[in-house]
Order: C-alpha cells, then structure tokens, then sequence
C-alpha cells in the first residue's frame, strides 16, 4: 500500500537534491498527476511539483461529469465527441468503476424544451449512443436513451413543473464521486509507480528553481525535462502561452428541496442554443446546480468564488423547470472554478473547444499542457509523455488504487463508494478506536477513518486538505464549520504519533 505522508514528502524533498530525475511536473490537478502517473508507468524517474494541495486548483471545481462529448457532437467536433467517449469507458470499466457511476440526465418536455428542440435532443441522444458503442462501451455501463412518461419523469425528478409536462427524454453520462479524489487516486498511484509527490512546493521557474512553502526554503531540482501542468495558471511559469481563463459556479442544495431526485435534471437557458442548466444528485443528501460559463479577464484569483448574480441566474434558471421556485434561502453552499481554455479563438467561453495541446515554450524548452478537460486527463497525459518518450503509454490498462480487486464487503457503503478496494484499509484505523466508524459532527455525513486516512495515507498536511479536498465537507458551509475541530485532532493525532 501507498502511503503520502508529511515524513515522505520531507524525506523525497531531501534526497532529490542530489538526485536529477527524467520528469518534473509542475502542477497537482488531475493534468499533472496524470502526467506523473503516466511518466512513472513507462519507467521514467519522476518528481511532482504542487504549490498547495493536490488538486487544489480547478480540478475540484468541475461539475464532476465523464462527459462522453454530446455537446461537442453538437458543434461539430467529432473528434473531441469521440475522445471524450473513449476516455469515459477507461474511467467507468478500467481506471476508476469506484469512483465513477452511470448518471441518467432527465430533460422534461414542456414550455422550455418544445417539439423541435426536443427532437434534435433526442437526435443528439442517438448519436451520443453511437459513440457509446464505437468506445466499447456496454449496454450495461451505460443504458439506451429513450423517452420517459410524465409518470416516469415525476418519479425521478418529484419537484418538476407539471403543467405543459409532456415526458421526458434520458440520455446517460458518467458522474464522479469527487473530482479531488480522482486527483488523490492519481496522484497515489502515481507514487506507488514510484514518483515523488510533493505538496507545498511552489515552481518559481521551469528551470527546476522551486520553494518549500512550509519552509520557505529555496530548492533546486534537476530534471532533464519540465512539463508545465499549471491549468488555468499556465501562463504564470509560461508567459508566452494564451489562455482564454473562463469562470463557472455552482451551488449545493438539500435534495430535499428538489424532492431527492434520483436523476439529473437539465433545463435549458432561454436564448442560448445548447446550453444547460444541471440539478447533479450527489450522495449524502445534496445536489449541485450548474453552471455558469463566463469570460474572466484579469490576474486569476487563487480561489475564485460565486457572485451574488451567478447564484441567482443558476437558481432563476433551474426554477423555470420546477412546479415551486428555489429560493436563495435554499442554498447551502457554492463554488466556483476557472476553466484553462485555450486560447485563438473568438465568441462566448461556452463555445470555445475543450481540446487540448503540448506546446514546447521559449528558450528554457519546458513543454506545457493546456486546456482539455477532467475526463481527457489521461489521454492529455498520454500526449504529453508521448513527446519525451518512445516506450508506450500504459495507463488505458492501469486501474488506480482503489480499483485494485475486488471490493470488500460489510463495510460501510460510504467508505465502499469512496475507497473501492482500499475501503477494508480504510476501515482498519478504526481497530483501536471504534468511535472513528462514526460520523466526525452530528449532522455531518464523514466517518473518523476518512479523516484519519487523509492524514495517514492521503499526504493531508493541513485541515484544510481534510475538509476542502480528501472529503468535501467545506461543500457545505455548516458540514466544514462542524468538522472542523474533528480535522484539528486527526492532524494533532499523527503529529503526536510521529513524535512518540
Ligand atoms: C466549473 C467547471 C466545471 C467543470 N466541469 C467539468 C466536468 O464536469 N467534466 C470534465 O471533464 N471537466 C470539467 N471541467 C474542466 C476540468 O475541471 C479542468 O479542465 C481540469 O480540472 C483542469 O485540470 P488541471 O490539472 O489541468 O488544472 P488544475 O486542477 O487547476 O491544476 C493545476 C495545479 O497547478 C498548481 N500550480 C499552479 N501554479 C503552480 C506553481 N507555480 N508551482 C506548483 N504548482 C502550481 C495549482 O495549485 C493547481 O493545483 C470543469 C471546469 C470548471 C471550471
């Protein structure tokens, strides 16, 4: 098993000054661990550079769809569509089946989606089946569309308008259990292929020049190439890269304000052709509602936030589409991430191609990875390490940890949905101490173990690693403020535990 802990990071931190390794990844979202995993599978010595936390960039802003590409079908980019389905099927059947489930989106027919729109949905619907099966990817994974009754679009989305309802159609994606534990996984696995993972360590240049955070020491580490995996921040390390940085919000409801839906349901924005508003389910009683897609210009926040008129046109959006309006007294908690768009070409953010690039930079001959999405991680890594070797790619065969055998039974099915093979581990730290396979507050849906695990396995240095990224409580502004002395002492804990 593979542990990141604060005495591995100070210890590889260390010997790598004596050491030049083949890769330095510059970068901790799901681009950079990718790149790291992908880099150490083929036999490459590797070091990864993170100036916070693993993924504490966009990574754990996204809608936490494997998107199988309709929307690119729709404008054109057949490629991209096809893309997107081929990495969707490594996700759900290969890499990570624990951490991705098949997700039916309901669009009801009624006064926002008449007669004309609804066919050519149902058009797209058939061809995003198509990709399906070209991707292999079987019936099983993901159903058929089809048209559902208005008693079935009731039955799965309770809270929907009635009047004017005339059924419903459902296509079916994947949808991640938490982006930030795809990056952890990754990022895990990548160490346990034998790259250095290290947190807290800031990239000054692509030179190699870098500083602890904790310390704020300088170090000089040697590669004898650099890849850039900064996203949104590419263009801090490589001035001569061009981004198009684009800002989307979201913000987590009750389920039961919806009814406790047990689809997503996607309602369109008037005016604007082929764009959404999404009502995702989530486990533990929550749904989050996206998305906005608009151009952000100027230096880029470090932690962009929702603003009071993007909450409204999300909430005014979805509203449309239900029988009671939403209410700002609904919302329980938002975020917003910045998408690394690429650059070059004109019109709205929402219609720039989510494709991707490698680009060589300036003189330094760094290489930098931009734009792509969450679901092409793997197929960005795979180009990315494809320019500094010729030994092939591993990773469409490479189950992350996690995914590793069979899950085991009897254990608590949260630990099972978020841990997969690794939940027996898990559930392990609760030897000694029984009261960790309690939720950490009342109300509060996180066991101890996952707190404990974080720390011991997950390389959580701060608890702000714990409730921002290993588990997502900060997505609840009341869950966050509750678990945060649980958090303190799971640190205070190993601290403790290292210095006996
Ligand atoms: C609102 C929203 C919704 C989205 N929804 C989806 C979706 O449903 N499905 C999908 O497939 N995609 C989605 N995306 C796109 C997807 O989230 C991103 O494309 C992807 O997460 C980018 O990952 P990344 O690793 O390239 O960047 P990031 O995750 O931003 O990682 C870059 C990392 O680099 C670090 N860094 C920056 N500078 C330095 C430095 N100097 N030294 C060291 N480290 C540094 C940052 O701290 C950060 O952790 C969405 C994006 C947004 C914004």
């Amino acid at each position: 098993m593979t542990r990141l802990t604060a005495a591995r990071r100070a210890r590889e931190l260390d010997a790598l000054s004596s050491r030049t390794v083949d890769v330095l990844v510059v970068g901790g979202g799901a681009t950079g661990c990718g790149i790291a995993l992908d880099a150490a599978s083929r036999g490459l010595s590797v070091a990864l550079v993170e100036k916070d936390d693993l993924a504490h960039g966009t990574s754990r802003w996204s809608s936490k769809l494997v998107h199988g590409g309709l929307r690119y079908l729709a404008t054109g980019d057949v490629g991209l569509a096809m893309e997107s389905a081929r990495e969707r099927d490594v996700l759900l059947r290969v890499t990570a089946p624990h951490l991705v489930r098949a997700l039916p989106m309901v669009a009801p027919l009624g006064r926002d989606l008449g007669r004309r729109d609804g066919a050519l949905l149902a058009a797209a619907h058939r061809a995003g089946d198509g990709l399906r099966r070209l991707a292999g990817t079987p019936r099983a994974a993901l159903p058929a569309p089809r048209r559902l009754s208005v008693a079935e679009t009731v039955r799965l989305l309770p809270a929907v308008r009635r009047t004017d309802l005339r059924g419903a159609l459902v296509g079916w994606d994947g949808q991640l259990e938490d982006d930030a534990r795809l990056v952890v996984a990754l990022a895990r696995t990548a160490a346990a292929h034998g790259a250095c993972v290290l947190t807290r360590v800031r990239a000054l240049s692509t030179d190699g020049t870098c500083r602890d955070e904790l310390t704020g020491a300088t170090v000089r580490l040697r590669a004898r190439a650099v890849v850039n995996a900064t996203g949104a921040w590419a263009d801090t390390l490589a001035p001569q890269t061009r981004l198009r940085p684009s800002k989307g919000v979201h913000v987590v409801l009750p389920a039961g304000v919806l009814g406790h839906p047990a689809a997503a349901m996607t309602v369109p924005v008037p005016g604007e052709p082929n764009r959404w508003v999404f009502a995702l389910p989530h486990p533990d009683g929550i749904v989050h509602v996206g998305l906005t897609d608009d151009p952000l210009d100027g230096p880029l926040p470090e932690v962009p936030r929702a603003q009071d008129a993007e909450i409204a046109f999300l909430l005014d959006t979805l509203s449309r589409g239900l029988e009671v309006p939403l209410d700002r007294a609904d919302v329980i908690g938002s975020f917003a991430g910045v998408r690394p768009l690429l650059a070059g070409a004109q019109g709205r953010t929402a219609d720039l191609s989510r494709r991707h690039a490698v680009v060589r930079g300036g003189d330094d001959g760094a290489w930098t990875v931009l734009g792509g999405k969450l679901t092409t991680y793997r197929r960005m890594a795979q180009d990315a390490v494809d320019v500094l070797t010729d030994v092939p790619c591993r990773t469409a065969a490479l189950p992350l940890l996690g995914a590793q055998g069979p899950v085991p039974r009897g254990l608590p099915p949260r630990l099972v949905r978020r841990y997969g093979s690794e939940a027996g581990e898990v559930a392990q730290l609760a030897a000694a101490d029984p009261r960790l396979l309690a939720p950490v507050a009342p109300g509060v849906p996180v066991l101890g173990v996952e707190l404990a695990w974080g720390v011991a396995a997950e390389g959580a240095l701060t608890a702000e690693d714990l409730l921002e990224r290993r588990t997502r409580l900060s997505l609840v502004d009341a869950w966050g403020a509750a678990a945060r002395p649980a958090a303190e002492a799971a640190l205070a804990g190993e601290r403790a535990g290292r210095t006996r």
